[in-house]
């Protein structure tokens, strides 16, 4: 596996790529490699010759968040790609991020969820992945459902910027116990990890709640809050809308999604589940 990590090589190397007619597949990632990422990689294969990143970006980070302890381990994550026969990863010095003036912002969405809770991170994300998209002009870039406000808020840059781009939805990846593949996860013990596991376990019983019948999105949030405080959680945010992060009303519908934030010893995990009754299904988000 091929290790970039000037921005000048990886355009050089991008650019050839497009000369000899490649696809590429991007896979943005900051490190600390689980199965959520592998997933994407698994993914980004069938569609190019895959470029994977890995950059812990501080511009997402608040203050007081966990930059500086974030997960880190270079050695693993490099060992996971080239088993995975990734060719390329780019591994960009920070000098991609110092000295930035220009940022893209989306101030209608990022100050819903989570823009709520860290007021600058999608400021951050969208900057960052707009950097790198200009750097490795991917035809097609994966990013996980798991946290779907990023998604939603890629895709729309993407189109809102006209970039030549395809964003690609990946399943959310989880432990056997339902919970959530996440970097993050590694400063959980293990019995921390398995009462972490309830996070999920209460969604799908909100989930299942909406599929006996329960529509009014304002009972079935009061149901999950609950469940999450009585299971030791503190809540940041329980909220149903559609796929497009766009709706406030009182009842829930076919196909819209729950999304929450919640902390743990310390930990902010954040999931989320689409809410269907059986008939409805379709099991996909359109891209
Ligand atoms: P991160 O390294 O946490 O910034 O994540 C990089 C990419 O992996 C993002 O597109 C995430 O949404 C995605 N991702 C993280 N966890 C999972 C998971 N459990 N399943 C699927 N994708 C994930």
């Amino acid at each position: 596996m091929k290790i970039i990590t000037e921005i000048a090589e990886m355009k050089e190397f991008s650019h050839n790529l497009k000369k000899s007619e490649k696809k590429i597949s991007f896979v943005p990632t900051m490190g600390k490699l689980h199965k959520g990422h592998i997933r994407l990689i698994e993914s980004a294969k069938r569609y190019g010759e895959t470029v994977a990143s890995i950059f812990v970006n501080p511009l997402q980070f608040g203050q007081g968040e966990d930059f500086d302890k974030y997960p880190r381990d270079i050695e693993g994550d490099e060992k996971i790609l080239s088993d995975l026969n990734v060719p390329v990863l780019f591994y960009p010095k920070s000098d991609i991020v110092k000295n930035t003036d220009t940022f893209i912002v989306n101030p209608e969405y990022s100050k819903n969820l989570e823009g709520l809770f860290r007021p600058s991170h999608f400021q951050g994300v969208l900057t960052i992945v707009m950097k790198l998209f200009c750097i490795i002009e991917p035809d097609f870039a994966f990013f996980g459902l798991k946290d779907y406000q990023q998604y939603a808020l890629i895709k729309k840059m993407a189109e809102d910027f006209f970039l030549n781009v395809k964003i690609i939805p990946v399943e959310t990846i989880r432990e056997e116990s339902g919970l959530a593949m996440s970097s993050r996860n590694t400063y959980f013990d293990v019995a921390g990890k398995e009462a972490a596991s309830a996070f999920y376990k209460i969604l799908s019983s909100t989930a299942d709640l909406f599929k006996k019948g329960e529509k009014s999105a304002e009972k079935l949030k009061r149901f999950a809050v609950k469940e999450l405080i009585k299971n030791g959680f503190k809540v940041d945010y329980v909220e149903i809308t559609d796929p497009a992060l766009n709706r406030k009303y009182q009842n829930a519908e076919n196909g819209d999604i729950l999304l929450a934030a919640i902390r743990y010893k310390g930990v902010r995990l954040i999931d989320n589940i689409i809410i269907t009754v059986p008939e409805f299904n379709s099991g996909t988000v359109s891209n």
